[in-house]
């Protein structure tokens, strides 16, 4: 595999950053190939003394990094970004055979950093804080935003890079340094990222450990979500995962950003471009493999048109091709390894003893790797497996008659992250973006549930966790405010008025 050669992927990788040799890793990882099953290569987990190693080199970084003015750490990380593109079909290539999703997708994921790269480059001049009126005479009053220290960046398997540049490249600009803990499932990604962001520093004489890497499993994770040296820690993952994080970094009062599970939908309103509607449909529910946050999860149609939209569903699922992701001319690869293929399973048992009906596919594919066709169901909202996020391409189909009803359902799960409505009327449109209509932290009209732009906020309200990342003002999550005033005049008067001599 020659791209693995180009990104300096080895049969054996360490997966500390800024490990010394004598710490050397004694437990290892092993990355496998969801296209085939077979082993890539083995990655070195991170021993607790690395771990403190790693914490102890990026907080002598964060005293460099934090006095380097915002617009030359852009700079740094414009550099990274060229980087990216240089290395962008190698690295595309190696989150399709790490991860599964097909190299349309890889090239994505990867145009995602180069993307959050240039963001962030031109962010590193605009970290704006406001000028206030003092009540005072002769004070000024302003905020200024500062960096935090160390930023512990937990991702998940199913973008194994892109995650990491929302936060990474945000934080840096704002003076932060980076710890990043990949997901044991993919980390040679990891792995290859690391290479790519210490080249960059080297050239520009900077410590790696501005940007660090650590490896293994929850263990790993849960040192940092323990640790007081990282005043935030950004996890993206499932619920359960969140939860557990949520509460240990909340019981040491620390910052979080969580970007977790969602249960998204689409409303396909009797108003709708049917075309449009059922395009987008597919692309969310069979694109990775039903494995994206944003994937979609229930199609809420209006009863007028809901037994033409089943057919076209049944008659494209029967056309799509499921394959080795690096092929062209595929459009669904293969689930992460066989626990997702054993839930998804699960997950169609329970469809049907709730009362629902599964009609169409879901079978495992008899070939090496960890193939299924996508399945379509048809169910009720309230179901109890409705309500879970299954991490598979099943597409829950569902009926309504008016549009409050169709917002009830679309809001009646415990998740909160993306949502789409499909329609031509302008009301009905405006009703679902309202206060009453979809509660989700992303609400699209005429676009389906995946697929978000980097310039906007990223993240989902309830269960999915409320971080945001990415564009807009996330930046202001990887900062501290500090409010000043200044006292220009020769006499201390108080606020509100109090009179207080000595
Ligand atoms: P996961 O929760 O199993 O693991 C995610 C990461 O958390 C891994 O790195 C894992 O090692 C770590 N981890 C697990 N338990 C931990 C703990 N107790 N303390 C610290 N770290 C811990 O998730 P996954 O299977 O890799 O990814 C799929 C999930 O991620 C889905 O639920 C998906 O919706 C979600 N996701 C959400 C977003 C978003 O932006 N909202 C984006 C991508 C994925």
């Amino acid at each position: 595999m020659e791209f693995l050669k180009t990104l300096g992927i080895e049969g054996i990788n360490p997966g500390t950053s800024t490990g010394r040799k004598h710490m050397e890793s004694k437990e290892t990882i092993s990355s496998y190939t969801p296209t085939d099953g077979e082993r890539i290569a083995t990655v070195g987990v991170t021993s607790r003394e690395q771990y403190d190693h790693v914490v102890e080199e990026a907080q002598k970084a964060f005293e460099i990094w934090k006095n380097t003015p915002a617009p030359e750490r852009g700079e740094i990380v414009r550099q990274i970004g060229q980087k990216l593109r240089e290395f962008k079909e190698p690295l595309g290539k190696l989150v399709t055979y790490e991860m599964g999703k097909i190299y349309q997708e890889g090239l994505g994921e990867v145009q995602e950093m180069i993307d959050i790269c240039d963001f962030a480059v031109g962010q590193s001049r605009m970290m704006y804080g406001k000028t206030m009126h003092s009540e005072r005479p002769q004070h000024r009053m302003y905020e200024q935003w500062h960096p935090l220290g160390i930023v512990g960046i937990i991702s998940a398997f199913n973008f194994p890079v892109a995650v990491w540049s929302w936060n990474a490249m945000i934080a840096a600009v704002c003076g932060n340094v980076m710890i990043w803990k990949g997901s044991e499932k993919t980390p040679l990604c990891a792995v290859a990222i690391q290479k790519i962001v210490a080249k960059v520093l080297k050239e520009n004489d900077l410590p790696e450990g501005i940007f660090n890497l650590v490896t293994g499993d929850h263990q790993v994770g849960e040192w940092m979500t323990e640790d007081e040296r990282i005043p935030l820690i950004s996890a993206t993952g499932s619920i359960r995962m969140g939860k557990e994080v949520g509460k240990t970094v909340a019981s040491r009062l620390g910052k979080t950003i969580l970007e977790l599970g969602g249960n998204n939908a689409i409303i396909i309103s009797e108003n709708a471009d049917l075309e449009m509607a059922i395009r987008a449909t597919v692309f969310g529910a069979v694109g990775t493999c039903g494995q994206r946050c944003t994937s979609t999860r229930r199609l809420i149609i209006h009863e007028s048109v809901y037994d033409q939209v089943k057919e076209r569903l049944m008659s494209i699922y029967e056309n799509i091709t499921i394959g080795d992701p690096l092929e062209e001319g595929t459009l669904v690869g293969p689930m992460i390894d066989q626990d997702a293929i054993d839930a998804m399973q699960n997950a169609l048992k329970e469809i049907e003893k709730e009362g629902g009906k599964v009609i169409y596919g879901g079978e495992p594919l008899d070939e090496d790797g960890f193939y299924v066709r996508p399945a379509l169901a048809e169910v009720e909202n309230h179901y109890n497996i409705v309500q879970e996020e299954t991490f598979a391409p099943i597409l829950y189909l569902m009926r309504y008659k008016t549009t409050e009803e169709a917002i009830e359902m679309h809001n009646g799960v415990k998740q909160g992250l993306s949502s789409s409505m499909f329609t031509l009327n302008m009301r009905e449109a405006e009703r679902f973006l309202s206060v009453g209509g979809s509660d989700c932290g992303i609400a699209n009209i005429n676009i389906g549930t995946s697929g978000a732009e980097i310039g906007g906020a990223f993240g989902g309200e309830k269960e999915t966790g409320g971080g945001r990342e990415s564009g807009s003002d996330s930046w202001k999550a990887y900062m501290r405010r500090q409010t000043n005033t200044m006292n220009w005049g020769d006499s201390l008067p108080l606020a509100q008025g109090i009179d207080f001599d000595v």
